[in-house]
């Protein structure tokens, strides 16, 4: 029996890690998923601590600086039983997923460290060559080499600028038309999906078009990790110093993801000093301003705020109403201006929803034979779902206000420290509420009753429980909902 549930318990927890790597390829991309992620398994689970095996020291060292946060995060939101999460290196157990595509067998497939970093290597490799296509035929064995390719929508031309961008826009226009380097580097930053890597391939559209002599290198903070520790490991440092060295043009798309590496941070650091020495353009881009970048060393930080910072800032009404006007025309489609008010008025968190929801709603009236029209009503209705959990974000101070009130007790006394059952379970109950309710993690939302995450996880666990057996605090609950859904 013990075994059976045994067994079950870890079916359960295989299933619950499945789905978490669904989330982590959409969150993190498809190969970065498949070189870190993938070959990672489920492994003991106890005392409220959940191991999760990496087949390599290198491999887990990896997850643990890139992705250690993240996933702890999201195992708690699905399993609030789970307290800690820890990588380890794979013992004796066996494994579920095969771990064939583990970075290290890349790396050791590699035939010769000369055909890692060979004397004739061209720029292709680092993702990008000004003047040059992206060929495949460079890269085919090594996902990670292969940097995303550019994207020919993302050129200036369809960067919609509006008073949140301007500036942001303005810089990188100046520094793709500049011949002679003005401000060094350019640091791009803003949260998700508001437009840096669309501004990033727009410079190197503009330099391919304008000035295809310009050597240009794109890609990723993760990549140039990666290709650091690829150097280092076949002791072919040289010539990557040489490669970084030589181009005129070095752009880091998504800077956070470069490491806590001491030596990956100095290398980086003397190729960025060298270049601006020789009068070379950078441009980097993160998702926070130099000084509040984390596991970034000092002395770097202050050089990468040497130059110009540039923030961009979330999107107005304006902004989003120009953005989706200009992608229905790239996408060919007629956009009634009622339904592009709605979609501006619902979807402010950023350019990629909007676009994504813009997305739905075309395809759906492309799907429909005979009426393609798109209509308010039509949105309204492809994306109903979409449109009801953004209705439905209820804040933790309302649920708060809503559960003193109906329990009859001040916001104060729910956030107290007294511990009397009335003011107590009301509290408990507002927790558990908090969960269900909103995204919130469990740390978040005790910071909310000043207390911490386990205080929390054992107020969800008890109310789980009053609600089976207390039909009255059920009741009470059920309402509550209601009118915070409301
Ligand atoms: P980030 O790199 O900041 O996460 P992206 O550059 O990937 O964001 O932008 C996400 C999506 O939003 C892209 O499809 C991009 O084209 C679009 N986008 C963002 N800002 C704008 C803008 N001002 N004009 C047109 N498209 C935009
Ligand atoms: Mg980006």
């Amino acid at each position: 029996m013990a075994e059976e549930a045994l067994a079950s318990e870890l079916n359960s927890f295989n299933a619950q890690w499945d789905q978490i790597c669904c989330q982590l390829k959409t969150e993190f991309g498809a190969t970065a998923f498949d070189s870190w992620l993938k070959p990672l398994t489920v492994g003991d689970f106890k005392n409220g601590e959940m191991n999760v095996c990496a087949p390599t020291a290198f491999m887990k060292n990896w997850v643990v600086t890139h992705y250690a946060d993240r996933i702890n995060k999201i195992w708690e939101q699905r399993n609030p039983s789970i307290k800690k999460v820890n990588f380890v290196v794979q013992s004796g157990f066996s494994s579920r997923r095969s771990v064939d595509s583990s970075l290290l067998k890349q790396i050791s497939s590699t035939p010769t460290p000369q055909n890692v970093y060979g004397s004739n290597i061209s720029n292709k490799d680092f993702g990008l060559v000004s003047g040059a296509s992206l060929a495949n035929d460079t890269v085919k064995n090594n996902a990670i080499n292969n940097a995303a390719p550019l994207n020919p929508n993302y050129t200036f031309e369809n960067f919609v600028v509006g008073k949140t961008n301007e500036f942001a826009y303005a810089a990188a226009h100046k520094v793709a038309e500049a011949k002679n380097v003005s401000f060094n580097p350019l640091f791009l930053y803003s949260s998700v999906g508001l437009g840096k890597t669309h501004l990033m391939q727009s410079i190197i559209w503009h330099i391919k078009k304008n000035d295809p002599t310009r050597n240009v290198i794109y890609l990723t903070a993760e990549q140039f990790v990666f290709k650091f520790v690829k150097a280092l490991r076949y002791k072919d440092t040289a010539a990557f110093k040489e490669q970084f060295r030589s181009v005129d043009v070095l752009m880091v798309d998504d800077f956070q993801f470069m490491g806590n590496k001491g030596t990956t941070q100095d290398e980086f650091l003397h190729t960025f000093s060298s270049l601006v020495a020789e009068g070379k353009q950078v441009i980097i881009s993160a998702d926070k301003s130099p000084t509040d970048l984390e596991g970034i060393e000092e002395r770097l930080k202050s050089r990468l705020a040497g130059g110009l910072v540039v923030d961009i800032m979330p999107t107005d009404f304006d902004l989003r109403i120009g953005i989706l006007q200009k992608k229905a025309q790239l996408m060919g489609i007629e956009l009634p201006l009622k339904v592009a008010e709605f979609l501006a008025q619902k979807i402010t968190s950023n350019v990629r929803e909007l676009e994504g929801s813009l997305k739905r709603v075309a395809a759906h009236s492309q799907l429909l034979s005979g009426a393609k029209e798109i209509t308010l009503d039509m949105t309204q209705d492809v994306l109903k779902d979409m449109l009801r959990s953004i209705d439905r974000k209820t804040t933790i101070d309302e649920i708060q206000k809503k559960v003193a009130e109906h329990f009859n007790i001040s916001v104060k006394e729910l956030q107290s420290s007294r511990r009397a059952r009335t003011v107590a379970r009301p509290r408990q109950v507002a927790m558990y509420l908090a969960k269900q309710l909103t995204s919130r993690s469990l740390p978040e939302i005790g910071r909310k009753f000043d207390r911490d995450h386990t205080t929390v996880m054992h107020a969800v666990r008890k109310v789980e429980e009053l609600i089976v057996e207390d039909p009255t605090l059920a009741e009470n609950i059920e309402i509550l909902r209601r009118t915070l859904e409301n």
